[in-house]
């Protein structure tokens, strides 16, 4: 079964600020359906991964992609220079 491959990238084309997972219900002006149907999308995703980690406890979905750091200035050399 695979089913979490895909990553959404839904947006109302109107509100193009509306994130359901910030603004919530209260968010969606005029009864926009997009934004209506992001938040469903949103909520239904929740309910998914709480689904999930439910029947496999030891999946951890919070891991982050890991930070490329940019090559930091050698304070060494920084100093020599300096000097
Ligand atoms: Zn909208």
């Amino acid at each position: 079964m695979k089913i979490r491959s895909r990553k959404f990238e839904g947006r109302c084309a109107k509100h193009k600020g509306y994130n359901p997972g910030v603004d919530g219900q209260g968010g969606i002006r005029g009864g926009c359906a997009r934004c209506q149907l992001l938040l469903e999308i949103w909520q239904t995703s929740i309910k998914l991964n709480q689904l999930i980690r439910k029947y496999d406890p030891s999946h951890d979905d919070l891991k982050r992609p890991p930070v490329v750091k940019s090559p930091a200035v050698d304070p060494r050399q920084m100093s020599f220079i300096a000097e």
